[in-house]
């Protein structure tokens, strides 16, 4: 028997002499140095009494050793489980305890904070430093560097992702080999993906876009990343002429254009350019392009099911949608109230089919079920049309959505407007309680640096836009939006702070 995602995307590499890290102190990780890691510690995993379904929850700093530590569960046939580095101590005991896991790696520094809490979880405790020093390393070395694949089928779980709870608490989705595998090559190849290519990496690998979406596809495809602990201008700069792709969530594009050293000449050797995790406003989109010459490809995926949607490579990248789903995607936009597909061109909900949707939720099945229909479409909880040549267009999220006086009124419609008046930088409209229409648009505005934007000219602006019921009842200027690590805007913790504002 074979291991389904072991075999595609690591054994291929097995004695490879090429780069497959490209480290920020000018040392390199071969595929060699990388596989014979992952199998040493595949081995202290064993035997620390790690079976094949046992979970091993690491928040470890983004480093050579926490790619190794990934590829080594797969190859033990351990359910990978990365979380946040940014979660304090008391988060930790809910993933841990939530999870079962049966391991916990985390930073040497806060080994004193956890032993307590991985104790009473019954899970051994390891520890790995953004330079791979702790106590995983140190029981690895001297262990082989080969170690024999554990068998894994299809529907095997792989990993327990946890979403990024920018709506709530945040669930862990479970993904088989196949979920992760078939969304890896999609990807490959419908991006171009070869081994040619060297993916400039700076997200975190605690997620789905920097582990899976960017990881696994540099694997399927052989090629190399140039490996940065963290997203930092100066160093995005001076490495992008050695890179040829880059993944990026809005922030990324958005801070490379404050830079006058974005040009044309510095993004030469890039063949491409990909955006996802939030929406990509479409004045983004262009500057970008006015800037570089190169057209950024809006993709949209998230936890549950790894990618969903793409921009075409080839044809036309059209800003303010993420194309058209995936090869092997089924996409459909449905009525919440009859669940029947809408007519094109209307608002529904987003639902999704395919290898690449997850298996449930980790312990609730209630969530599972309500999300998940039997036949396999998962309910998204993200809103949304097809334009008129089938690009799908993200209108905001389900739990955004706000129904004023029985209207539903969709904040993104809104935002639109308002990103586009003069000295608005961004926005953000939530729905607040109101006695007389039960909900009402807040508008939350973030003026460009230094101006005050005009709301007098700009509620004008709104009347000749929008219908009446759509208008903001009140527009506040703001300094900034509050924001999760994924550079997503918290609506949530919004619509708290704003939530007696008319009651
Ligand atoms: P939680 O489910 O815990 O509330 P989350 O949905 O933010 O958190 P993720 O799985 O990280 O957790 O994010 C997926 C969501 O990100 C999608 O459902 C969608 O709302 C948003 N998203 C991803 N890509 C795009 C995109 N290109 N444009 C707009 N939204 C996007
Ligand atoms: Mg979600």
């Amino acid at each position: 028997m074979t291991n389904i995602l072991y075999d595609a995307l690591f054994a291929p590499h097995a004695g490879r002499d090429a780069p497959f890290l490209h480290l920020p102190d000018g040392g390199i990780v071969t595929y060699a140095d990388f596989l014979g890691q992952a199998a040493q510690i595949a081995h202290v995993l064993t035997q620390a009494g790690l079976a094949p379904g046992d979970r091993l929850a690491a928040q470890v700093p983004k480093c050579p050793q926490a790619l190794a530590l990934y590829a080594a569960c797969v190859q033990a046939g351990v359910i990978f489980l990365p979380l946040n580095t940014g979660y304090t101590v008391e988060e930790l005991r809910y993933f841990v305890e939530n999870s079962g896991a049966r391991m916990l790696v985390c930073d040497p520094d806060r080994a004193g904070a956890l032993a307590s809490l991985a104790h009473a979880a019954d899970a051994v405790l390891h520890t790995l430093g953004a330079d791979g020093t702790g106590t995983l390393m140190a029981d690895a070395a001297g262990q082989p560097d080969g170690f024999d694949t554990v068998p894994r089928g299809r529907d095997d779980l792989a990993a327990f992702l946890y979403t990024s709870g920018t709506t709530g608490r945040s669930k862990g989705a479970m993904l088989s080999h196949d979920n992760l595998l078939s969304n890896a090559q999609a990807l490959t190849d419908i991006w171009r993906f070869t081994k040619d290519d060297v993916l400039l990496h700076a997200l975190p690998i605690f997620h789905t876009h920097g582990l899976f979406v960017a990881t696994n596809t540099t694997l399927a495809a052989g090629g190399a990343m140039i490996f940065l602990p963290k997203f930092d201008t100066d160093r995005m700069i001076e490495a992008m002429p050695r890179a040829t792709a880059m993944m990026g969530v809005p922030t990324f594009y958005t801070r490379l254009l404050d830079d006058a050293r974005l040009t044309r000449d510095l993004t030469e050797h890039m063949r491409l350019f990909v955006s996802g995790s939030a929406p990509l406003l479409a004045e983004t989109h262009e500057r970008f392009e006015a800037r570089t010459g190169h057209r950024i490809l809006e993709r949209y995926g998230m936890t549950e099911t790894n990618m969903n949607t793409s921009n075409p490579y080839d044809g036309e990248r059209r800003p303010g949608t993420v194309g058209f789903p995936l090869p092997g995607v089924e996409l459909k936009i449905t009525d919440p109230d009859t669940d029947a597909e809408v007519a094109p061109g209307e608002i529904g909900r987003i639902e999704v089919r395919g290898p690449n949707v997850f298996k449930g939720y980790w312990q609730m099945p209630e969530k599972t079920a309500a999300e998940l229909r039997p036949d396999g479409f998962f309910i998204t909880g993200d809103l949304g049309r097809l334009d008129e040549d089938g690009y799908v267009q993200i209108v905001g999220r389900d739990k955004d959505l706000i129904i004023s006086g029985g209207y539903n009124v969709y904040p993104k419609e809104i935002e639109v407007v308002l990103d586009a008046q003069p000295g608005v930088l961004e926005s953000a409209v939530i729905g607040v309680p109101h006695p007389d229409f039960g909900e009402t648009p807040l508008a939350l505005i973030v003026p460009q640096p230094g101006v005050t934007p005009d709301l007098d000219a700009i509620a004008a602006e709104l009347r000749d836009a929008l219908a009446r019921y759509k208008h903001p009842r009140d527009m506040l200027i703001v300094d900034e939006l509050p924001r999760n690590t994924m550079g997503k805007v918290q609506k949530n913790v919004l619509r708290e702070t704003y939530r007696a504002r008319f009651v």
